[in-house]
Formats: structure tokens, sequence, C-alpha cells
């Protein structure tokens, strides 16, 4: 068995690395060819934990496995570690013997943030030059920081529900030589690709704060009960995601499934797009919308990508087991 340690990920993982594995698996998912198995998250009444796995097989990248893991609220301030922790494993589909166990931390914001690249990419027009930004914590530089390498955004412009936290996001934009402007939130407007990564119960975006044309990542909402954007949003654009199921429980069209906005049927899988099967933005003037709930196949599929990198330079640990 190999591992990777979450100490030598950093090294090893490039966006560009992440942003093919997660477009590949994407595309598998929408082909038929990989699938999720149900989500487990369990509140586990120790140190107000929220713990659970997420796994799933990919059969054209015969990758099976799972990512454990979840938010302990009181590691920061108790014990100096970050919230989230995850660890992934992943297993020969031939013998289902364990084949690696890798850190999945800084993973899971890489594949996150590669998510909403690879939406970027399939569904924004090719001539976006704004950036727009709600959110300004942990995740909000990793998506930022992807997103830059889509298009040529001239601006990114950013509103957040705590301002203060804005420098984080100015910085990203700072150092990729972007010039950055808070705005409120009817200024996201002008923006081409907005991206939302809150942890909100309440919508800040609402659908008059969209124009025309716009592409909008909604990357937050991954539990029933939270909500990013106006359902009224929803019904007004061309919906896409990773994976339906996810989208309409768990996922930002939660919301406007439950209000009768829109249906099951009017979700599309972002992989059939990737695979031609879908012709994804239509129009100009067309808003489309990625709901990104995150799935298990996303993790496995970083996690393969990263075990072959330290086996490449000689650095996975083998461990016989
Ligand atoms: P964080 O705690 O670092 O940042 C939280 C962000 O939400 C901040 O910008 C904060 O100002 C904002 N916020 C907090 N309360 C708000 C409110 N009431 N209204 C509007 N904004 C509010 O968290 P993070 O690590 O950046 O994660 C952000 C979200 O992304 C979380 O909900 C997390 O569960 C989710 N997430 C999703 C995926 C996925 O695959 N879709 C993956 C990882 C994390």
């Amino acid at each position: 068995m190999l591992i990777v340690p979450e100490r030598d990920i950093a090294d090893l993982m490039t966006r560009d690395a992440a942003f093919d594995a997660v477009e590949r698996v994407f595309a598998a998912m929408a082909a038929g060819d990989a699938y999720n198995f149900p989500v487990v998250r369990e509140a586990i009444g120790h140190e107000e934990a929220l713990y659970g796995f997420k796994g799933g097989f990919d059969q054209s990248g015969l990758t099976l496995g799972l990512k454990a893991g979840g938010y302990w609220p009181n590691n920061l301030e108790k014990r100096g570690i970050i919230n989230h922790q995850s660890t992934i494993f992943l297993f020969d589909p031939d013998t289902g013997k364990v084949k690696a166990m890798i850190g999945g931390n800084l993973l899971t914001a890489l594949r996150t943030a590669a998510a909403s690249s690879v939406s970027i990419k399939h569904l924004a027009r090719p001539d976006a030059k704004v950036i727009g930004m709600i959110g300004a914590g942990h995740q909000a530089t990793f998506q930022l920081r992807a997103a830059l390498e889509q298009r040529n955004f001239e601006k990114v412009i950013g509103w957040n529900y705590h301002p203060d936290m804005l420098p984080n996001i100015e910085k990203i934009a700072t150092e990729a030589g972007v010039p950055f402007e808070a705005v409120e939130l009817e200024g996201m407007r002008q923006a081409d690709v907005i991206i939302s990564i809150t942890s909100a119960f309440a919508p800040s975006l609402m659908a008059d704060h969209v124009a025309p044309g716009t592409h909008v990542a909604c990357m937050g909402t991954d539990t029933k009960g939270k909500q990013e954007v106006e359902a009224a949003l929803l019904a007004k654009a061309a919906v896409f995601t990773d994976e339906v199921a996810q989208s309409i429980t768990i996922g930002e069209a939660q919301h406007a499934v439950a209000q009768g906005l829109i249906a099951e049927a009017d979700v599309a899988q972002l992989g059939a797009v990737i695979n031609g099967t879908d012709a994804g933005r239509t129009s100009e003037d067309q808003i489309t919308l990625f709901d990104g709930t995150g799935v298990g196949l996303q993790d496995l599929a970083v996690a393969a990508a990263v075990v072959d990198l330290a086996v490449e330079q000689g650095i996975a640990i083998e461990v016989d087991f």
C-alpha cells in the first residue's frame, strides 16, 4: 500500500492536473462509466463534528475508493489545526485490496476549484472579461486562482457578507496582476462570470443582480438548507451540475425544485456538455448556472492523479499491509 501524506500534496499536485482529472471524471459520470455511492454524513455527537464518507467507482479510470472525513469546528481554536479534515483511500478494483491512503485536505480545495473552472471553460462566454466573487473564505481563494486561468479576465469584483475578509481574494487578484474592486451586490451586474462560495443559509445573489449572458458557478451549497442565490435565478438560467441527484437534494437547485420553479429534468450534467451530448450555452444572452455540489469521484480522481505523481517522483511511502 502507498501513502501520500498531506504535507506532500502541495508540492505534487498542480491546478492543471486537478482540472484534467475533474473534467475527465465529469465526462465519465455523464457517459455512465462512473458513479457515486450514496453519501453518509453524521453528526457524531462528539466535538460538534460532522463526519462522513463520499465514495464511488470510475470504471473507465478503474478508480475505486472513498473520502472519509468532515468538519470539526473546534480544531483551530483548541488544537491549532484546520477544521476540515479528510483522508482518501483507494482500492484495487480487481481484488478489493487497499492501494493507497492520501491526505485529502488540500485536494478537497483543489478539486472544488477545478469543478467551477471546468464549468467556466465549457459554459462561460469566450469573451468574458469581469469575474465576480461572492465569498472570501478559505475556498474562495482557490476558486479565484483557478478561475483566472480560464479566460482573459481584466477585472475582479468581490462582495462578502463579512467585508473584512475581502483582502483574502484581493490578494489573489493582485498576485495574478488583475485589478480588484469591492462592490455591492447590485454591482455584480457588470460580471461575465460569478462564483459564489459561502456557507450561507439564505440567498445573497438575487436574480436581478445577474446580467444576461453571465455564467454563475454556485459552489457553496452542499447540504440541505444551505442557499446562496435566489431560486428565481435558476428559473431564468440554463442549469448544469456535477450530479443531478445531489443538485436537487443538497445543492443550490434544492430550493427551486421545492418551490416548483424548475423540475429535475431541467438540470443537466456538465459532463454531457464536455462529451458533446448537451449543447451547453446556446446563446450570448443566456444565463448559465453550474450547481457544484461536490462528488466523491472528484476526490478519487485527484487522489489517483497525486498517487501517480508521487510514484513518478519517488516520494510515495510504501507500506507492507
Ligand atoms: P469559510 O468558513 O472559510 O468561509 C465562509 C464564507 O461564507 C465567507 O466568505 C463568509 O463571509 C461567508 N458567509 C458566512 N456566513 C454567511 C452568510 N450568512 N451569508 C453570506 N455569506 C456568509 O468556508 P470555506 O471553507 O470557504 O467553505 C465555503 C463553503 O463551501 C462551505 O459552505 C463549504 O461547505 C462549501 N464547500 C463546498 C464544496 C463543494 O464541492 N461544493 C467543497 C468544499 C466546501
